[in-house]
């Protein structure tokens, strides 16, 4: 018998759909044999008749097993998805929710290890070699952020700087005294970076960037146009959540044409997220994952929430693994103006193309009466703020057409002082809702 493809050749080895798909099936069983050892999966996958792995004939069985969700986690909280014995974990994350209840991800040495490769392989593919000094600006600790690129870029055998985020002088220092060739952010933090570069004595003249991966909340392509030509270096989309590890999903190769998720470890669905039927490439959905290469905490079909799409065809660095597209927001983000579905993203999309716009938005909601008010704050881009009365007036116009055409709701739309709205130095809240819930 083929000995099992080790973890880390899989790329490699898996380079036809065909090849691909056969590890899928073997690594899916192995991940079902691992959940049935936890309460939560055995009382759901034997309401289903799936009693042990042998009941997973091929991959078209995955569509038998009921859809995991954040709830399912939390109600499992604290070891009621805890396949392993204990002594095997070596590492426990948790992330907070709205409800306080965190969900809680397990890992073996191994589990860690495979997570490890897969930053590897994602950085790799956007050009980060043993050369690099790689500063990592997101927050240690539970956040999975910090901790999972900085072992990923370690193993490459780059020079990492964990710096941590926030002090953004002591950041600029190091990256200049260091000579930092790669940072990992959130975009807010970039866009606070180059408000406050110039303020705190130094120049993007006398740093050494060259990239960026920006991830941990939905951007638009806009800003990353923004960020790249402010900096002058390439940025790269990253996706990832604590319940799938955290970063290292799926990663942008230099072509920045999409992600490529890594179909070894994780098992891509798209579903439509009301009726919860599967959908084809090139479709918006929700993205559900399956994880294949994990023992302490295996989860079947999680629904992400993350809407985003598979990007149909070959791209041209010549990888395998499907890409999806830059996550165009959360279902749970979406807001709901006098009956229209709206998603923040959009609204970023449009105000960040117009130039006279600086990197600072907000979008506020209240209620007028039974009306929904939507007021859009955006901050304007200093060098062009000269404060002529007629031209804020066409601005302001300008901004409310462009929204009114994407989101066929027509917005007020505030001009604002550059540096007036609210900074974020994580993660931004955009979005503020002031309407009563019934
Ligand atoms: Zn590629």
């Amino acid at each position: 018998m083929k000995e099992k493809i080790a973890f880390r050749d899989a790329q490699k080895e898996c380079i036809d759909g065909q090849a691909l798909r056969k590890y899928q099936l073997e690594r899916l069983k192995e991940t079902v044999g691992h959940a049935l050892r936890t309460p939560f999966y055995q009382h759901r996958l034997n309401k289903v008749g799936i009693r042990s792995s042998d009941d997973i004939r091929s991959l078209k069985d995955l569509e038998r097993i009921p859809f995991t969700t954040k709830d399912d986690l939390r109600e499992s909280y604290p070891r009621g998805l805890l396949a392993t014995d204990m002594k095997k974990v070596v590492r426990v994350h948790t992330s907070s929710g709205t409800t306080g209840i965190p969900t809680v991800i397990y890992h073996t040495q191994e589990d860690l290890d495979n997570w490890t490769e897969l930053v590897v392989r994602s950085i790799v593919a956007c050009g980060v070699t043993s050369d690099d000094v790689f500063q990592n600006m997101m927050t240690y600790g539970m956040f999975t952020g910090g901790l999972g690129l900085h072992y990923g870029a370690e193993r490459l055998g780059a020079l990492v700087i964990p710096s941590g985020s926030g002090n953004t002088k002591r950041q600029l220092q190091l990256m200049k005294d260091f000579r930092t060739t790669v940072v990992h952010a959130t975009p807010s933090y970039m866009f606070h970076f180059s408000s406050k570069i110039g303020e705190l004595g130094f120049t993007v003249e006398e740093l050494n960037l060259k990239k960026a991966f920006l991830g941990a909340e939905p951007y638009s392509e806009n800003t990353r146009k923004k960020i790249e030509e402010f900096f002058k270096i390439d940025v790269y989309n990253s996706y990832g959540l604590s319940e799938m590890n955290g970063p290292g999903v799926a990663f942008e190769c230099i072509y920045k044409t999409g992600m490529h998720l890594w179909e070894d470890a994780y098992i891509l669905e798209m579903i439509d997220p009301e009726t919860k039927k599967n959908l084809g490439d090139d479709t918006q959905g929700e993205l559900v994952l399956t994880t294949l290469c994990r023992q302490a905490t295996p989860l079947l079909r999680y629904r992400t929430r993350d809407l985003t799409t598979v990007v149909k065809g070959n791209c041209p660095c010549g990888r395998t693994h499907r890409r999806i597209s830059r996550i165009a927001g959360r279902t749970d983000d979406m807001l709901i103006i006098s009956g229209v579905n709206v998603f923040p993203s959009q609204i970023e999309q449009v105000i960040m193309k117009i130039p006279e716009v600086g990197n600072n938005y907000q979008i506020y909601l209240a209620k007028e009466g039974a009306l929904d008010k939507l007021t859009v704050k955006v901050e304007l881009y200093s060098k062009l703020f000269s404060g002529d009365l007629q031209d804020l007036e066409r601005l302001k116009r300008k901004i409310q057409d462009e929204l009114r055409a994407s989101i066929v709701i027509t917005p007020m739309v505030e001009l604002h002082e550059p540096g007036s709205l609210p900074e974020f130095e994580l993660k931004a809240k955009r979005v503020v809702d002031e309407r009563i819930k019934i």
